[in-house]
């Protein structure tokens, strides 16, 4: 029996799981288990109710623009809760078209606007008739650690207020194309375009990602331990 358990919130599961985003789950446990944390994951999809005191951290993956669609009309029930759940520190982690709708909106391949959630600062424009698509890596500025991955996405995204980037684009695309920046990070929130899945790949953040949870749900505990766990680079 593991010691600390953690309660994850799979937002949309069954409609936002491209290229297996769900893998971040499988990383997460599997990171977890060396925390001697385990994890129980439970899909919140269209018409659940999210509540912020049921879960101590999230996963929101990508999808095509008709699922993404589809989500955005359910998103005004879901809202409350889940700036609740990122302004009090608990941690998400929000892939593609998930990190897309977590902004103010994002302007389909077809030129449809897509509202999304507007708790981060930024919004997503499309380009005619291209997508970023191929391998990428970046370097977070404020770590030194690059990251790397695979992006396919339609979207140009432009971060606003409170944000700050996962890292600078060493080579690819990133958020726009344009600025050199790729993903975004607001609290203990992490976004990005990282396909692959990201968390297989880049072991470090499902570290901050699981450390961000145990310390918010377990205030009192020593964490010593967790916080010395070496991560092996897997790519
Ligand atoms: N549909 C969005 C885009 O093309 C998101 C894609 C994704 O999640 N892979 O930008």
């Amino acid at each position: 029996m593991a010691k600390y358990h953690l309660r994850l919130a799979h937002l949309y599961g069954d409609l936002l799981n491209t290229y297996s985003d769900v893998g971040n789950i499988i990383a997460l446990k599997y990171y977890a288990k060396q925390m001697d944390a385990d994890i129980d994951v439970k899909v919140i999809s269209i018409d659940d109710h999210f509540n912020p005191d049921d879960f101590d951290l999230a996963l929101f993956g990508g999808g095509q623009d008709y699922e993404q669609l589809v989500v955005s009309k359910d998103l005004p029930h879901k809202k409350a809760g889940l700036e609740k759940f990122i302004n009090t520190g608990k941690p998400v982690l929000a892939i593609c078209g998930g990190y897309q709708l977590l902004g103010h909106y994002y302007i389909g391949a077809n030129g449809e606007k897509i509202p999304g959630l507007g708790i981060l600062d930024h919004y997503t424009l499309s380009q005619d008739n291209h997508r970023f698509i191929g391998d990428i890596t970046i370097k977070n500025q404020e770590t030194g650690e690059e990251y790397h991955g695979f992006e396919n996405h339609n979207g140009r995204t432009f971060l606003g207020k409170g944000e700050r980037p996962l890292g600078e684009v060493v080579s690819g695309n990133g958020n726009n194309g344009e600025d050199h920046t790729e993903g975004a990070i607001y609290k203990n929130t992490y976004c990005s375009y990282f396909h692959g899945p990201i968390l297989t790949r880049n072991g470090e953040i499902a570290k901050k990602i699981l450390l961000a949870a145990l310390e918010h749900k377990y205030p009192d505990a020593d964490l010593s331990k967790q916080r010395e766990l070496k991560i092996k680079a897997t790519f």
